[in-house]
């Protein structure tokens, strides 16, 4: 069931009633699992085959003497275009299980941020972009671990994906009452207005990212997206063209919102 309130006012602004309303959305939630389902089976389907053909092409490109030179490089773009496909068959996985396998609990984010930029440290440091955190420690929110953490990798990776050398990326925290939110903000490429509204649609990627050849898929802000609104939390962008961008996250601090759909 999904509810919704909203209070009902006089003119002078005192409180009259409230309106609640319950909508049963089950038949809508069955045709997401349902569909999410196929997606799920489907590209788990296409790993196994694909792996075989990385593998294989990996055997004989290791054996580069053996090789006539126009057959080297054709592989080589056969190998790179398998790789891209699996990380995509891969995304689309992760798009499909993000929305339904989210299991929230008493989190701390202070570690969680801790461990994504520990792990961002190699890509960040071969870019020359510096990494920083200014968050409280501990931080609790009501939030999957890993989930969170796969939201806050995909924040941090693209943070230095579309940043030039020399750049920085700070993950910042603002803890509230009963909502606590954490931002990554970088000093890179940026975004316009209309890119930014648009960045969370799968598949979109900007004209700069497409036109520097940044691999990607534009999926990844998608599944954080799924991630964060399967908490019941909300995720934005503010972008600047060629100034950089900032994501937050905001999500419950203690225990499931009272918007919840159960
Ligand atoms: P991917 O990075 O794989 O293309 P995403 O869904 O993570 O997919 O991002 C979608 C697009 O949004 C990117 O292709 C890029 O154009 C833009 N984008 C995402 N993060 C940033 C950022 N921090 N700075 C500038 N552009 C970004």
């Amino acid at each position: 069931v999904s509810t919704a309130a909203r209070p009902l006012r006089s003119e002078d602004g005192r409180l009259t009633g409230a309106v609640v309303v319950y909508s049963d959305v089950t038949g809508w939630v069955e045709a997401l699992a349902a569909h999410q389902e196929l997606v799920s089976n489907v590209s788990h389907e296409f790993k196994s085959p694909l792996n075989s053909i990385i593998g294989n092409i990996d055997l004989v490109l290791d054996d580069v003497a053996a090789l006539p030179p126009h057959a080297t490089q054709r592989l080589e773009v056969v190998q790179r275009n398998s790789e891209r496909l699996l990380a995509l068959v891969s995304d689309l996985s992760a798009t499909a299980s993000a929305a339904l396998n989210v299991h929230p609990k008493r989190t701390d984010l202070a570690s969680l941020v801790e461990t994504s930029l520990g792990s961002a440290q190699a890509l960040a440091g071969q870019a020359n972009i510096e990494l920083a955190a200014e968050v409280p420690s501990p931080l609790w929110a009501y939030a999957d671990p890993l989930r969170i953490g796969q939201a806050l990798d995909n924040l941090v990776s693209n943070a230095i994906k579309y940043s030039p050398g020399g750049g920085r990326v700070t993950v910042r925290a603002l803890p509230g009452n009963r909502w606590v939110q954490l931002s990554v903000t970088d000093t890179g490429m940026g975004m316009s207005e209309a890119e930014s509204s648009r960045v969370f649609q799968r598949f979109f990627r900007t004209d700069a990212a497409r036109s520097a050849s940044i691999a990607g898929a534009g999926l990844g802000l998608s599944i954080t997206r799924m991630i964060v609104e399967g908490h019941g939390g909300t995720i934005t962008c503010e972008s600047a063209k060629g100034r950089g961008s900032t994501f937050t996250l905001t999500l419950p601090a203690d225990g499931p919102p009272s918007s919840f759909q159960v």
